[in-house]
């Protein structure tokens, strides 16, 4: 098979009027096909438990994206039993050709790109820019992975001792747990879905209950790409009953999870024992949160600053956790960027992610509302609320983007994440303390600076410690093979996403020498 070098996937910006048309067109189709009911898939067939896990859309709550089947217990035995024994082939199937069915479902995604990103902005209440670049990140995992199981396929060179045959080589794992996040609905499902099963592995797709819809939307197309039966056993329910029970199962070999802090420790304490009828450690990859912050110094090109700022904090709303959180300025510049940072907030748009006229859209559902809230008000008692600061009216779940100024180093709203679209601005006294600053937090996640200052760039190189560092740019928008993506400390594992490195999470190697 003939593969081109990967590249990444542009992203549309809708700036075109027939581009315009057609998401309006994509949007009106997709609306035909809400409410639909969605089966779990195991083995191939499509199963139903009868309990319901119901998606709505979080710009108007009352429309509902569909239902999706909730599994339990019982049904998780029988989808471990499928997926062991589709593992038997599918392990021994060739790489190339393995990498081929996520090249097929690149295909199928870029055909119905607009399809899928209307999915995105009724499910996830993205912006239709912010869809297409979820879908775009999709296709560009499918595309990388596709390229890098083939390297990995290819033998792998060793130093030879006179008299042996030896050689060494990579095989899957087995059965692995896929428990992804809501906030990039088919991006990073796609990516750890796809790593996964392109090593060779057999999953369980757990999607997050708040975007199950797409979830099945990908099962689907992974489906018409060509995956055996077996292979992706799809298997949507309750983080805390069917992830539990997955995590903890003895057949479950690897787990690959992205989400919470909270959840994350959980599996990861839970995956550490061993218990009877298991045979072996499970591998947990966990990538979780962050408190990135955006370091501005007396240097720094101020009004590039502001602009990515705002675009960190309040993209999607905040929800990314690679999000600013935290703005850090010396004192010599903390009011004026400040001053400009306001005054683009206030500018910003927000309403129905389905309206394009909208910069923002609401945050992911009521629960969300409420912890948000909670740190705002935290805010208005122990910092100055420059901007925004509440709830905005309407149906959906709309937070006026939020600017705290004089937050407390060490203190809540500038220790823990908040996930919302809240920035916290931290004074610091100059660029030693604001770099201290900076890294005084349980999590290493991605940051920024903005310098002008050559000695300070290589200081940040070596010294901010974030799996993540963007320099004189955002902290938001990693690019599949550009941005190997992870976090330190307690942001995770610090697996590095889209990187030549990420597939051997899901590899184990295999040495072999004959006697000649
Ligand atoms: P979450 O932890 O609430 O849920 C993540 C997934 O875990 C969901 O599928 C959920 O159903 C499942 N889950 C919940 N309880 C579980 C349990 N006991 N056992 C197993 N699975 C369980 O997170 P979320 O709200 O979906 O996502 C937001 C979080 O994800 C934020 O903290 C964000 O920073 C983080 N995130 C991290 C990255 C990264 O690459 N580091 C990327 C995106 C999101």
């Amino acid at each position: 098979m003939a593969v081109e070098p990967y590249r990444h996937e542009p992203v549309l910006t809708f700036s075109r009027v027939e581009e315009q048309a057609a998401m309006r067109d994509a949007l009106a189709r997709v609306r035909t096909r809400l409410g639909r009911r969605y089966p779990l898939i195991i083995g191939g067939q499509p199963r139903d438990s009868g309990e319901s896990i119901v998606s709505v859309n979080p710009s108007r709550p009352e429309e509902v994206i569909g239902t999706v089947a909730r599994a339990a217990p019982g049904l998780i035995d029988e989808a471990l039993d499928a997926a062991w024994s589709a593992f038997a082939d599918w392990s021994r199937t060739p790489a190339a050709e393995r990498a081929r069915v996520l090249f097929k479902a690149a295909a199928i995604m870029r055909a119905r790109r607009l399809e899928l990103d209307a999915w995105e902005v009724l499910e996830a209440g993205k912006s239709w820019v912010e869809a297409d670049a979820d879908v775009a990140e999709a296709i560009d995992f499918l595309e990388y992975y596709g390229r890098q199981m083939i390297r990995l396929a290819e033998p792998v060179v060793l130093t030879p001792l006179p008299g042996e045959d030896d050689e060494a080589f990579y095989i899957p794992l087995g059965v692995g747990a896929i428990i992804p996040p809501w906030n990039f609905p088919l991006a990073i499902l796609t990516g750890m879905s796809a790593a996964a099963i392109v090593a060779g592995n057999t999953i369980l797709l757990k999607p997050a209950s708040a975007t199950p819809v797409l979830g099945a939307q990908f099962a689907a197309v992974m489906e018409e790409a060509g995956l055996p039966p077996g292979v992706l056993n799809f298997v949507p329910g309750e983080g805390a009953v069917v992830g539990d029970y997955l995590v903890g199962h003895p057949r479950t070999r690897f787990i690959s999870f992205t989400g919470s802090r909270e959840v994350g420790l959980r599996i990861n304490r839970l995956a550490a024992e061993t218990p009877p009828g298991q045979r072996w450690i499970k591998r947990v990859v966990a990538e979780l949160g962050g408190k990135d912050a955006i370091v501005v110094d007396e240097t720094g090109d101020l009004e590039a600053a502001a602009r990515g700022i705002v675009v960190s904090a309040f993209g999607f709303q905040g929800q990314k956790c690679s999000a600013c959180s935290r703005v850090i300025a010396v004192d010599a510049v903390y009011d004026d960027l400040l001053a400009r940072v306001r005054e683009m907030t206030e500018a910003l748009t927000i309403g129905p992610a389905e309206d394009p006229a909208y910069f923002m859209g609401p945050v992911i559902d009521e629960q969300a509302v409420n912890k948000i809230l909670g740190y705002i008000e935290w805010g208005k008692a122990h910092a100055r609320l420059i901007t925004g600061g509440e709830r905005l009216p309407g149906p959906g779940y709309f937070i006026a983007p939020t600017i705290f100024a004089d937050v407390v180093p060490g203190s809540k709203l500038e220790q823990e994440e908040v996930f919302g679209p809240v920035v916290a601005f931290i004074r610091a006294r100059d660029w030693a303390e604001a770099l201290a600053i900076a890294n005084d937090t349980v999590y290493g996640l991605t940051g920024s600076v903005y310098t002008r200052r050559r000695d300070r760039i290589q200081e940040a190189r070596q010294v901010f410690h974030v799996g993540n560092l963007y320099i004189n740019r955002k902290c938001t928008g990693a690019v599949v093979g550009a941005h190997p993506f992870g976090g330190f400390n307690l942001s995770g594992t610090d697996s590095k996403t889209g990187s030549p490195d990420y597939l051997l999470w899901f590899l184990q190697m295999k040495a072999v020498g004959e006697a000649l």
